[in-house]
């Protein structure tokens, strides 16, 4: 059992008995792999153990093998591989598994020498893969997953290759992609225009290698779209990036020529090594260097680099020019969906890239990089797409009928169950663009089809605004299912550790609508995947505004302090304060009176708007310009060896929900930064207070409840220092600790609970 599905096991087992006299047979259905074998004992033993060592695929990620001994079959000459969709059908009760489609994988070691061996007829070909590696998802139209339906279909294979395709003993038999310089894509650099202006493919390189040297920013399309490079060492050029793509806040991704140039600007652990060389070679955030030379403008008010390695044989070659650091951020505009296509790059890009490195081979469906960090020093996933998606998951139970579940709209991704199958796609975006809505809609319509679904049951978020849950109820005869945003959140991280029972949930975010139509986002819930109770939650205060509340920190500023100093309350003496977050004293007194009348105001308990409050106090800062600005910016500032804490309150009776008051810690800050305390012991101190805060909620849970599992998820929680510490704290006390991993906790991983959630209540009713 494990992944053993489109990554080339059969063909490597075939070589492994060929190479050992044995002969038999090998299959694979949806449970699995099965090999029947007969041939000298030893060498049947030597099978076994190579077959779990070093002859395994790359990709191949065995959980289990049994071995059993059976009636000798007559008359077998030879191995072979037999067909797995007869065999699939038939033993799986004609159920086919729900996705064939495997993810883009990072070019693999031994296309690597290849493509540096003169020797080989690959030599220098920019999109040398085989069935370990290459693209997959990025470039399937439909299925079955064969190169007709593929963006391949406009390159016919030359001898050379077809003959390397069907033969079973190649590393390239059935890898849907392979290519040659003879028959298959091609490179070429272009002008801002779009002109050719190089064709030659190793001149291309050396060009392009040459404009990034001298500071030009080109648009290089790549697996799953294109990314913007300039040199990361040079800091004018990161600025003109900036400046030309609007953006100016927003950290840059970064590639390495070699795990040695990143060591230079970062701390790099064993594990985060090990990630960065993946098959899946995500971006993984990891903590600054102090004597790093990057540019300073690639990552302000961050304490982490994002690094990723060469993926694509073409970044291989242009790093292999000399490069060291290349910036490599998404290339599309603003916040809109990455761009794939030629003509729609060059008209939409070519304001921003002073030249196009271009290829020929259709990218059918967008996917950015994903990013991971390490909590505990394991991965987590903060953005689920290229290499992951659309691998599926197993779920503890099993669907009747098939589900979709839509999302939330922020950092919106969405998911579908067959069976106990459930694919979330990969990371959307946030919905409230137009343009990420429309490739929202597309997106569902094509994976429906892709992993044929047809969805009888429907979840979406109990937020009657949200674009997802609009879309939601616009589909025909289904059955909608509404989930609360935070159980969604609490029952992923289940889903995720395959568990069923009761568990202390800490749900913490910025914003979730809830059952009482507040604005919800530091909760302490109940939750099984049949129900939730709310257990506890920070007490509400007045946000003013709607949307602007969560850009603006003023506003949640100013509703903390009113409630911190109720009647002592006093604008004019806050001043040295609030000056800085908003110099517009009418303004301030417009929302101190809103706040006051209740006027354009929400409840909320969101954690989220206090972390940009204190952020903003601080002095990091008067606007979110993306999500969680401030908040990464405070936590970058705080003192890591820091244990004080400021005090709060929790107060409740015992028919009532538990509420945890923040008002002691609000009136201390403010003592503090007027005492001129040192800016990082307070922003330590604040994160300690909210460890401390929802450590006492879960024990006051454990208490009432008898439970002493404590699962914790929403956006808050991808803060390192704020999970790490929180984990620590829950450990300590003897709770055992569930959260996300292979989903993001921020609301990449809400449609995964929304699915689990759907799945059980449908069960319920019927
Ligand atoms: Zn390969
Ligand atoms: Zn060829």
């Amino acid at each position: 059992m494990g992944q053993v599905q489109g990554v080339g096991f059969r063909p490597a087992v075939y070589r492994l008995a060929v190479q050992l006299n044995l002969t038999g047979f090998v299959y694979n259905d949806t449970s699995g792999v099965t090999i029947e074998l007969q041939g000298e004992e030893t060498k049947i033993a030597e099978f076994i153990k190579r077959l779990n060592g070093q002859n395994a695929p790359p990709l191949a990620d065995i959980e289990s093998c049994f071995a059993a001994e059976i009636p000798i079959v007559k008359g077998e000459k030879e191995f072979v591989i037999k067909q797995s969709d007869a065999c699939a059908a038939s033993l799986s009760g004609g159920v086919t598994p729900i996705s064939r489609v495997t993810a883009d994988i990072a070019t693999c070691a031994d296309c690597l020498r290849e493509l540096f061996d003169e020797k080989d007829f690959r030599y220098r070909y920019p999109f040398i893969n085989c069935t370990n590696c290459g693209p997959r998802y990025s470039i399937i139209r439909t299925i079955p997953y064969d190169r007709p339906n593929t963006t391949m279909s406009a390159f016919a294979m030359c001898d050379k290759c077809a003959g390397q395709y069907h033969d079973v003993a190649n590393r390239r038999f059935h890898a849907q992609p392979v290519a040659c310089p003879q028959c298959g894509p091609k490179i070429w650099l272009a002008d801002n225009k779009g002109t050719k202006i190089q064709a030659d493919s190793d001149k291309t390189i050396t060009q392009t290698a040459q404009l990034l040297r001298e500071g030009k920013i080109v648009a290089i399309k790549g697996i799953g779209g294109f990314h913007l490079a300039v040199d990361a060492l040079n800091d004018d050029a990161v600025k003109q990036l900036r400046e030309r793509k609007k953006r100016e806040h927003k950290p840059f991704a970064m590639m390495a020529d070699s795990i040695e140039t990143i060591k230079q600007h970062a701390a790099v652990s064993k594990q985060a090594e090990k990630l960065l060389k993946s098959p899946q070679s995500p971006i993984v955030l990891l903590p600054k260097n102090a004597g790093s030379h990057i540019a300073s403008s690639v990552a302000e008010g961050t304490n982490t680099f994002g690094f990723m390695l060469c993926y694509a044989p073409l970044h291989h070659l242009l790093f292999a020019e000399g490069l060291k650091v290349l910036v490599m951020t998404s290339g599309n505009i603003s916040d809109e969906p990455l761009i794939c296509k030629n003509d729609e790059a060059i008209e939409r890009l070519g304001e921003i890239a002073d030249a196009f490195l271009m290829h020929d081979r259709e990218i059918y469906r967008q996917v950015d990089d994903s990013i991971v960090h390490l909590i505990e020093d394991k991965p987590v996933l903060l953005r689920r797409s290229r290499s992951y998606v659309p691998a599926p998951i197993t779920i503890k139970q099993t669907s009747q009928c098939d589900v979709f579940a839509a999302g939330a709209d922020l950092k919106n991704t969405f998911s579908f169950v067959k069976g106990n199958q459930l694919i979330c796609s990969e990371h959307i975006g946030d919905l409230e663009d137009a343009a990420v809505y429309h490739h929202y809609v597309k997106s569902i319509e094509h994976l429906r089809g892709l992993f044929e679904v047809r969805p009888k049951i429907v979840a979406c978020d109990l937020h009657p605004a949200y674009l997802s849950s609009q879309y939601a109820h616009s589909l025909p005869d289904v059955k909608i299912i509404e989930v609360q945003h935070h159980w969604a959140h609490i029952a992923a991280v289940m889903t995720e550790h395959n568990i069923d029972e009761p568990v202390i949930g800490l749900a913490c975010d910025g914003t979730g609508y809830g059952t009482d139509g507040a604005i919800w986002g530091c909760e302490c819930l109940i939750a099984d995947l049949n129900n939730f109770e709310r257990f506890g939650h920070l007490s509400y205060y007045p946000l003013a505004g709607g949307d602007a509340a969560s850009k603006q920190p003023v506003r949640p500023t100013l509703a903390l302090l009113i409630q911190a100093y109720d009647k002592e309350f006093d604008l004019g003496k806050l001043q040295w304060l609030l000056g800085p977050i908003e110099p517009d004293k009418t303004k301030q007194e417009v929302i101190c009176e809103q706040i006051r009348k209740k006027v354009n105001t929400v409840q909320t308990s969101s954690l989220g708007r206090i972390f940009d409050a204190v952020a903003a106090m601080l002095g990091l800062g008067n606007y979110n310009h993306f999500e969680a600005q401030l908040p990464i910016a405070l936590e970058a500032m705080a003192a890591a060896d820091c244990n004080q804490r400021y005090d709060f309150e929790l107060a409740g009776q015992s028919d009532k929900q538990l509420i945890l008051d923040p008002r002691i810690m609000v009136r201390q800050i403010v003592a503090d930064i007027k005492n001129a305390k040192e800016h990082n012991i307070i922003a330590a101190m604040f994160h300690n207070t909210v460890a401390a805060g929802l450590l006492e909620m879960a024990k006051a849970a454990r208490k009432a409840k008898g439970l002493d599992k404590a699962a914790i998820s929403g956006g808050v929680f991808c803060n390192r220092y704020l999970a790490e510490r929180l984990i620590l704290l829950l450990k300590k006390a003897g709770f055992s600790v569930l959260y996300n991993r292979d989903f993001p906790a921020n609301d990449g991983c809400v449609s995964v609970g929304q699915a689990a959630i759907a799945i059980k209540l449908a069960a319920r009713d019927e």
